[in-house]
């Protein structure tokens, strides 16, 4: 029961990672908050690859490796570039813990439970509408039935918040700063997978799948292991997918019929098959995340690293900071915009913005040269590897010329300067 009725210290909207892990960290800390949540349950209209990160998910559940249903502990990391009908895939493998697969549904629902048992009072199946201002300052929400009052709302409704853009935070995102993605959950057995990606029952595989459907386009792949069933999809900037006129699922059909990954699924049965959005603006597309009363966590602040997949980590890592300074503001009585900004000051100091900032200039290099980096490389390294490992009778040194000379005739002078000098630029923003 709230101490007052329909007022209360926190309202956080969605109970996704960057959410929960805000709603958590006020509880624990003795504050009042209410977690509101559309879905029927925490996680039931979550999608995502995926896997989580050890590291940052202890910060927020320091025993989830034994307590939170988790799917496979990833010990294999593959990067696949496919071509047309060829691929080379490169693998790291290490036996550790660092990223664990997991079921967002099964997941999500698990963490708002531990929520509710730290003392979040959590409210289901209802939507928040509008957010309640009075002399510019946000004071609670307005959901289909009731309003509800607080002193800070911290909006971590994801991807698309409309409420951020309501009151202004933030406009209407660009279709290149968008990525839709498809995927399927594949059933399969489990030792049938633990056979074919060379893994045992608790252990998994991550793929990274650049090329293949997507050859030329801003898009990324991936394939994930689960307890018995393989996660795959794919992601591809929405300015491109509307401009190829070709929907999302025939890129996923065309990448399940791909030689190096038809193997892979044979035989397993359609689970599951979802969509979802993706921020992909980066660093210099983050909207304004404080105001008077309110702060944006997670993927509604645009807060995703889209080069590593990785989201659930910046999202809770927001979603802790943003509670931490609430913590700070509640105890001082004081909720203007010039207090929160000391959650925008914490995210600067944390890895968070750090390594936003150090690929804020990886999608305007991408936009500019996606012909060159997803399409025309791609393609030289397979044929590199095809040149290498052929048996033809041709003696190795003419092998060898003749791939080179090709990089100069199949692609103009001025354009292999100018994607160098690309490289070398990107290099640049991204070490200094
Ligand atoms: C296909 C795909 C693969 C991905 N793979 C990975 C991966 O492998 N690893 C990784 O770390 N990240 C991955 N990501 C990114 C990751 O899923 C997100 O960054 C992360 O979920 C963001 O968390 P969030 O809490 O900010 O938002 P979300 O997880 O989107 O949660 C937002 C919540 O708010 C609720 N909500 C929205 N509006 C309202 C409202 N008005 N009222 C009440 N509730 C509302 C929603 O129902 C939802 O539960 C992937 C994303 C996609 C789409």
């Amino acid at each position: 029961m709230l101490k007052q009725e329909n007022k209360t210290d926190v309202i956080v909207v969605g109970a996704g990672p960057a959410g929960v892990a805000c709603a958590i960290t006020l509880a624990r800390s003795g504050k009042e908050v209410v977690l509101i949540e559309r879905g029927l349950f925490a996680g039931s209209k979550n999608v995502f690859g995926g896997a989580i990160y050890t590291q940052p998910t202890k910060e927020i559940f320091p025993d989830f490796e034994t307590t939170a249903p988790v799917e496979r502990r990833t010990v294999q990391h593959n990067f696949a570039i496919l071509g047309e009908v060829d691929s080379t895939t490169i693998s790291y493998r290490k036996n550790d813990n660092s990223s664990y697969s997991v079921i967002r549904g099964k997941f999500d629902r698990w963490a708002a439970n531990e929520a509710k048992k730290a003392g979040v009072y959590l409210v289901e199946e209802t939507v928040v509408r509008e957010l309640i201002k009075e002399k510019n300052k946000i004071i609670g929400v307005k959901t289909e039935l009731e309003k509800f009052y607080s002193d800070i709302v911290i909006l971590a409704d994801g991807v698309n918040s409309l409420l951020a853009k309501q009151i202004g935070l933030r406009k209407d995102i660009n279709t290149k700063d968008i990525a839709l993605s498809v995927k399927e959950v594949i059933k399969l057995d489990k030792d049938v997978i633990n056979q074919r990606f060379n893994v045992k029952d608790s252990e998994g595989v991550i793929t990274e799948i650049f090329g293949g459907s997507m050859l030329g386009l801003l898009g990324l792949g991936f394939m994930y292991t689960n307890k018995d069933s393989v996660t795959l999809g794919l992601g591809i900037t929405l300015n491109e997918l509307v401009d190829s006129k070709i929907s999302p699922y025939e890129y996923l059909e065309q990448l399940k019929q791909h030689p190096s990954i038809a193997p892979l699924i044979e035989g397993g049965t359609l689970k599951e098959y979802s969509a979802h959005l993706i921020p992909e603006g980066g660093y210099k597309k983050i909207p304004k995340l404080v105001d008077n009363g309110v702060m944006v966590v997670g993927d509604a602040g645009m807060l995703v690293n889209n080069l590593h997949w990785e989201g659930t980590n910046l999202a809770m890592i927001s979603g802790k900071l943003a509670a931490e300074t609430a913590i700070e503001a509640l105890n001082n009585n004081d909720f203007s915009k010039k207090m929160l900004s000391l959650y925008e000051n914490k995210l600067k100091e944390s890895f968070v913005l750090k390594d936003m900032k150090t690929y804020k200039d990886l999608m305007d290099t991408m936009h500019s040269r996606k012909m060159a980096f997803l399409s025309y490389y791609f393609k030289k390294i397979n044929a590199f590897f095809e040149m290498f490992t052929s048996v033809n009778s041709i003696p190795k040194k003419e092998n060898f010329r003749g791939f080179i000379k090709s990089i100069f005739t199949d692609r103009k002078p001025i354009e292999l300067v100018k994607d160098c000098f690309a490289v070398l630029k990107l290099l640049w923003s991204i070490l200094l």
